[in-house]
This record gives C-alpha cells, structure tokens and sequence, in this order.
C-alpha cells in the first residue's frame, strides 16, 4: 500500500493542544486515577433549563429542518439586538451570520478575507487556533508580543513597531484566551485606527464578553461595524449560556462581508443546528432569565478567580497576575523548569500531570513557552485541592537545591 498522502496544507497543520491535554487528562482518569482538571476551556455549568427546553421543544415541534444558512431571521435579529442592548450598537439582522460556534465564525472570516502574500496580526500569546487559522487560507500571521508585567496588555503601540505594508487583518481577542487580558477602550479605538489607516480588517473575537471582573467592562467593537467599515466582531453562546456542546456562535460584520460568507457556508457547513438555533434564540430573548444566569456563573467565576489566584501566587517560583476577564490564569513557571530538569511548558505539563495528578495546558500551545494555562472553569473544592498538589509538588520536586541554584 502506498502511504497515505495528505494534502500541504493539512500535512501542515498542527493538532489543537488544548484538545490534546484534555484527552491525556481524561486517559489518565480512566485508569482509575484521581486527576484535577484544570485543562478544561468550557463552563462546568450545565446549559439553563429554560434554554435546554427551548431545543427539546424545537425537536418536538419538527424544527428539524434546513435553515437559511446564514441563520433563522428571529436569531440574527436577536443576536443584533444584543448589540444594541449591551452596547448600543446600531446592528441589523443583515449584519449577522450564525455559525457553528465562534471557531467556525473566525474560520469562516479568514477565509472569506485572506489568501497568499497577505500578513494578519496576532497578539501574543494567542488562542491556540488563530495562527492555524491563518495560514489554512495561504496567508502568514506576524506576531506581536504582550507581557505578564504588563498584565498581558495588548498595546497598540507595538502595531507601529511592525514593518511591511502587506498586513491585510489584525485578530484581536478580549477577554483573552489564554491570558485573560480586556483590552481597555482607549486601547481599541487606537487598533481599529491603526487598521482603518491602512485599509486592514479589525476581527475582533469576543467570545467572552461577559465575563470580565473587578468592576470592568468589557470594551466591543459592535459599534464600529458599518457597511463602510472594515469591522468584524464574533461570539458565541457558547460560554456565555454555558452551550459549547450545542455549537452556535455568530459573526457581526458589514453585509458585503456577511454576504461572502453565507456563500462559503453553503458550500460547506450550511446552517448551524436548527435545535441549537432555537435555544439560542430563547437565551437571546428571555433576557430576565439569562441574565439572571449570568449573573450568577460571573459571581462563581470571580470567586474561583481569587482562590486559583491566590493559590498559585503562593507557589514559589510562580509568577501570575489576576486575570481580568475570561476563566484562565496564565502563570509564568519558567522558574521552576531548571529545579525540575524540563525543557519547557510541555513537559512541564507532562510531569505535573504525571506526579501531582493535575491536568494544565501548556503556554507553547499559545505562543509562550514559559507560561501554563491554569483553567479555573471547575468547582471551588477542586480547584482548592488543585492547588494544593500544585504547591505540595512544586516543593517536593523542584525547590531549587543548593547545588542548582548555584548552576
Ligand atoms: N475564541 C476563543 C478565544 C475561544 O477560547 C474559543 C473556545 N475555546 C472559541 C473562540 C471557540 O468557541 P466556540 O466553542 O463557540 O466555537
């Protein structure tokens, strides 16, 4: 037999590693193993009721069918009135496509905005499918650093140092996955002008909108999308009503735009779930009922928040500011990759998976290899007895001795 012959551009590809540390998590698990997840990039929030009986209802009621592709008329209408409501944005049903999750929305962008030769701009570190993102449509992404003593800030600034005329895009995400930075307004009005000054798209992934602490707000870009502007904002259902399972997210975007990607849609995917549609559409329109809900997964979040904080700032030689929006924290643990004798995040993960019993992902997933992504999407207890085999390990392993720290 003559060996399987992939085509470039998937021969290419790199495997999601987020996906890969939760499946070692779970592998470990079902021998028998008492593992603490911390790997996980989903709410452990079960779907609302209200809104899990919305779907049972559309299955009962025979909504089984197609949909248009671009997404039932009353969804795109609720997703824009989101706009309107959280952040007065002006937005029409003609403004929308519904997806199948926000990951297919950016994919869905990418391809519809970039090919060969064009440069998109990245913050780092970035979510973990950006980059790949990018380059399945030819296109190369350029990295722009962020910094943890920087609280991970995402500054305009660094756009100016970039040479080149050919950047085509700009994936700004805030709240970040995985550093949990929110971009502030100031902040944002500058990138969507250093943009607009060179006629390159803002795409903009919101995905955890709701989900920002201390008094924070969360800073969009859905005011700024108009049929003249080059603006694209997306999000989900996904974290936000606690739906990962169900896949339905949506891209916000001048209608040209929309219009190219409903295209691609339907020679592709077609329409997201009709059952998924009509749950979102009751999460988007009982307003009282998922407010209520998120009202009470943002408390929870900033509880554990402060607990998985608090508790990793404890471990000598970890290095973590409080995240301030989303649900990971993103600590510096380089200090300890020499006590340890490990190369870098990966088998750092490795070990702590492997002696501590704790899942994590590491930072070279997201373009820092000195760093570890801490989710803290799990009850408050596990993260409590997380953190306690974290610090108990990390002083047994790798507490410098004298003749290393001299090394
Ligand atoms: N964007 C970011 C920044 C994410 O973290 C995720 C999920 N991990 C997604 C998009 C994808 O969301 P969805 O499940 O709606 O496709």
């Amino acid at each position: 037999m003559t060996p399987l012959r992939l085509s470039r551009r998937i021969a290419a590809l790199a495997p999601s590693s987020t996906t890969a540390a939760g499946k070692k998590a779970k592998a470990l698990a079902a021998t028998g193993v008492d593992v603490v997840d911390f790997s996980i990039g989903e709410p452990d929030f079960a779907t609302p009721e209200f809104v899990g009986r919305a779907g049972i209802h559309a299955i009962q009621a025979g909504r089984t069918k197609y949909t248009d592709v671009a997404g039932e008329a009353a969804l795109r209408q609720a997703v824009a009135r989101k706009y309107l409501r959280e952040q007065g944005a002006p937005i029409a049903p003609e403004h929308v496509i519904v997806t199948a999750g926000a990951k297919q929305a950016v994919f869905n962008v990418c391809q519809a905005l970039f090919e060969e030769g064009d440069a998109v701009v990245l913050f780092s570190p970035y979510w973990v499918s950006f980059p790949e993102m990018v380059r399945l449509t030819g296109a190369e992404p350029v990295f722009v650093p962020s910094r943890l003593e920087e609280n991970w800030r995402m500054d305009p600034a660094v756009l100016d140092r970039l040479a080149g005329g050919r950047v085509r895009g700009v994936i700004l995400n805030s709240p970040n996955n995985p550093t949990g930075a929110v971009v502030d307004p100031q902040d944002l009005a500058r990138i969507a002008r250093w943009c607009a000054d060179r006629d390159a798209w803002l795409i903009y992934d919101e995905t955890y909108d709701r989900f920002v602490y201390d008094g924070r707000s969360h800073a969009s870009a859905a005011a700024l999308v108009s049929a003249d502007a080059r603006v694209v904002v997306t999000g989900a259902a996904s974290k936000t009503y606690a739906m990962t399972g169900w896949r339905l997210g949506w891209a916000v975007g001048p209608p040209a735009l929309i219009s190219a990607m409903t295209s691609y849609q339907s020679h592709t995917t077609s329409n997201a779930s009709s059952i998924s549609q009509a749950a979102a559409l009751e999460a988007l329109t009982d307003i009282e009922s998922s407010e209520a809900t998120v009202r009470d997964m943002l408390s929870h979040y900033a509880s554990r928040r402060g607990v998985m904080f608090e508790g990793l700032s404890r471990v000598p030689g970890v290095r973590c500011t409080p995240p301030e929006g989303a649900f990971y924290v993103f600590a510096d643990v380089s200090a300890l990759y020499g006590p340890l004798g490990v190369p870098g995040s990966a088998a750092f993960c490795d070990r702590l998976l492997a002696e501590a019993h704790v899942a994590t992902v590491p930072g070279d997933a997201f373009g820092e290899d000195s760093c570890v992504r801490f989710s803290f999407a799990s009850r408050t207890e596990r993260i409590r007895e997380g953190v306690r085999r974290i610090q108990q390990w990390a002083a047994r392993s790798a507490t410098p001795t004298e003749t290393s720290s001299r090394a």
